[in-house]
């Protein structure tokens, strides 16, 4: 959600990046010698990994939006989704045998219970889709010269790791280039790696 850093930004993120998640207050004041210390001080690992695939998003959302109304794809989205919700508590609330989490949702056999849960990772998986195909769309389309399913990654995405107490904070940065007109852009992914998963490698 807070991926799209503009390419008139790249400057200042490319400065603050780093201290992103360690130093939230200063971020703005730092300069170019305390980030150097800040790394070294922080143990940060900084490397590249294949960019992103985006074929699959790209079929599906051209698909989707030349079949549906964008508006009526982010309804029904939005709908899937709180209905996954209330599937998934209602799930829960039928799974604790004494508790009820949530007292104006139903509770029912923990039989019963599972197929709520079922019902809701199938709608949030439909609901996040389609919310996802839609976001895609707006971030694919060229700032500059304004075509739609323009950005295409066209470099290898830079990862910095940050170790702290508790995980790994991970900061992805995606370059995207306008397939027409050359326009440049990159964008951040934040994630956090707890340390039980350090194992597993997303990606
Ligand atoms: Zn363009």
């Amino acid at each position: 959600m807070k991926m799209e850093k503009e390419n008139k930004n790249e400057a200042n993120s490319n400065k603050s990046y780093n201290l992103n998640n360690i130093n939230h207050t200063n971020v703005g004041e730092v300069h170019y010698g305390d980030k150097i210390h800040q790394e070294i001080h922080d143990n940060s690992v900084n490397y590249e990994v294949d960019f992103p695939e985006i074929n699959n998003i790209e079929t599906l959302s051209i698909y989707l939006t030349s079949h549906f109304k964008e508006r009526n794809i982010g309804i029904v989205g939005g709908i899937s989704l709180i209905a996954s919700l209330v599937s998934i508590f209602t799930f829960l609330n039928s799974f604790m045998n004494d508790i009820q989490i949530i007292n104006w949702l139903p509770k029912f056999s923990q039989n019963t219970g599972h197929i709520f849960l079922i019902v809701g990772v199938i709608l949030f998986v439909l609901g996040s889709t389609l919310l996802n195909s839609l976001r895609y769309k707006q971030h694919a389309k060229c700032k500059s010269c304004g075509k739609e399913y323009a950005y295409k990654p066209y470099k290898d995405s830079n990862v910095k790791d940050v170790e702290t107490k508790e995980g790994t904070r991970r900061t992805i940065i995606d370059y995207y280039k306008c397939k027409y007109c050359g326009n440049e852009i990159e964008r951040k992914r934040h994630d956090f790696i707890p340390n039980e998963e350090m194992s597993v490698e997303d990606n």
